[in-house]
């Protein structure tokens, strides 16, 4: 117990033996006792009323006098009062500069909570999505930019990729989103502007796609006279082995103007459309007789089918994704091997999968495959005629129907590709 509480203890004590003894002096007792405590309470009510008047001009006039415990309190509340100032100074400060930290990064961010409305926007953010910040404070983000793919970006709750938009501020501008979950369901979203990178991107792109239509036409015509050359009795017979050769090439030459030809169409869009409905069982049945019907790359083929529900997208794409896949599988596997092809489904959506008991691929290559050109033995890959561009071709054929793709795979044991359609994507056998 401290000093100023003691002494008004005694003090207090000395009162009530004062009055008892005044009491008992006059032989009044009860009223001397009820006197005092009456005057100690008036005196205590003085000195609360005091300390009220005191907090509510803000300690302007110093530290009000008192005694007993009171002096104690007051010091008390006032030394509380200068620690909660200076927090609060502190505390400004230091949101005055993460205020001008945050307006001096070049990229946006814009604090949202769980019901993704606004509550902060530095300035960049400002500029890149075009928002004003008092008018905006408080309202969804997805009211604000509406672009489709943002909004299904926010309800996608995939937040590990960002989004590439167009700028809604300014033309020809885009933008990379993304949201970064953080605290009780509160999001930062990040606002990067790529419209260089789009526009460089667009430049090798059309330069890819304009190379592969230029070489076209002169390999049509080295074809045309290889054939030709090949087909004449009078060719020397020396020259045989050199033009069928330079035949092989051409036909290599071509399958990689073409795969390069559909890579650039698949990128030139970012979504395949949900209107054609397509029988993916069917598919693979037809895939394994086409295997079939090869002479010298026959394999055992089995389709295990577990659901007759289609994907909404483009029969072509999905038909040059199986096609890719598993003429992989013919490759890597040999004659003896087998290769399984699975359609399944569930509440996640539809499951596409080519499994073969194959060559392998160790697991640093993995994340590397679906690059253009990336190969694991480019020797044995290109003497099997392939391009290098297949399993590119399949993932940005998945990309635009929203699917993933996920390889696992063990040197010596085989491969598996599985393809994950979402459930958006499938439409069950009973909905025509
Ligand atoms: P390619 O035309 O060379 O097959 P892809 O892009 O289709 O090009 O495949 C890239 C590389 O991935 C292949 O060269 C091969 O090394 C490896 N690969 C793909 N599928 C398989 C598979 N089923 N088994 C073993 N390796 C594979």
């Amino acid at each position: 117990m401290s000093e100023s509480w003691t002494s008004t203890i005694i003090k207090l004590l000395a009162l009530l033996a004062g009055a008892v003894t005044v009491g008992l002096l006059y032989d009044q007792l009860f009223v001397v006792l009820a006197l005092t405590a009456i005057g100690a309470l008036v005196w205590q009510l003085y000195n609360v009323f005091r300390l009220d008047h005191w907090l509510r001009v803000g300690g302007a006039d110093g530290l009000p006098e008192g005694s007993g415990a009171w002096p104690g309190i007051y010091a008390k509340i006032q030394y509380l009062r200068t620690r909660g100032n200076r927090h609060k100074r502190l505390h400004r400060r230091l949101m005055k500069e993460l205020r001008q930290s945050t307006n001096a990064l070049p990229d946006g961010g814009v604090l949202l909570n769980s019901e993704l409305e606004i509550l902060y926007l530095n300035r960049a953010a400002r500029g890149l999505l075009g928002l004003r910040r008092k008018r905006d404070r408080g309202q969804r983000i997805h009211n604000l930019v509406r672009h489709p793919d943002f909004v299904e970006y926010l309800e996608s709750q995939r937040y590990e990729r960002s989004v590439q938009i167009p700028s809604p501020a300014r033309k020809d501008g885009w933008l990379a989103c993304r949201l970064v979950p953080y605290g009780r369901g509160q999001k930062l979203l990040l606002v990067r502007d790529i419209t260089r990178q789009q526009l460089v991107e667009v430049m090798r792109r059309d330069f890819v796609a304009n190379a592969s239509h230029e070489l076209r036409s002169p390999l049509t015509v080295i074809t045309g006279y290889l054939d030709g050359l090949a087909e004449d009795e009078s060719t020397p017979p020396d020259w045989r082995s050199p033009i069928e050769e330079m035949q092989r090439q051409s036909v290599r030459m071509h399958n990689i103007v073409e795969d390069l030809l559909c890579l650039s169409r698949l990128e030139s869009s970012s979504k395949a459309s949900g209107d054609n409905a397509v029988d993916v069982a069917a598919l693979l049945h037809q895939v394994k007789k086409e295997v079939a019907a090869m002479k010298r790359e026959r394999r055992d083929v089995t389709v295990s089918v577990d659901s007759s529900a289609r994907v909404l997208g483009e029969q072509s794409e999905l038909r040059s994704v199986v096609s890719n896949l598993v003429s992989n599988a013919v490759q890597f596997t040999d004659t003896k091997g087998s290769i399984e092809l699975e359609w399944s489904t569930d509440a996640n959506g539809g499951y596409l999968v080519v499994k073969d008991d194959g060559i392998g691929i160790a697991p640093e290559h993995i994340p590397r495959l679906t690059e253009r050109f990336y190969r694991v033995d480019p020797g044995r890959a290109r003497t099997a005629g392939g391009t290098g561009l297949g399993l590119a071709i399949v993932k940005h054929a998945l990309q635009r129907h929203d699917a993933d793709l996920e390889i696992h795979s063990l040197p010596g044991e085989g491969s598996r590709f599985a393809c994950h359609f979402p459930a958006g994507r499938i439409l069950d056998a009973d909905k025509r």
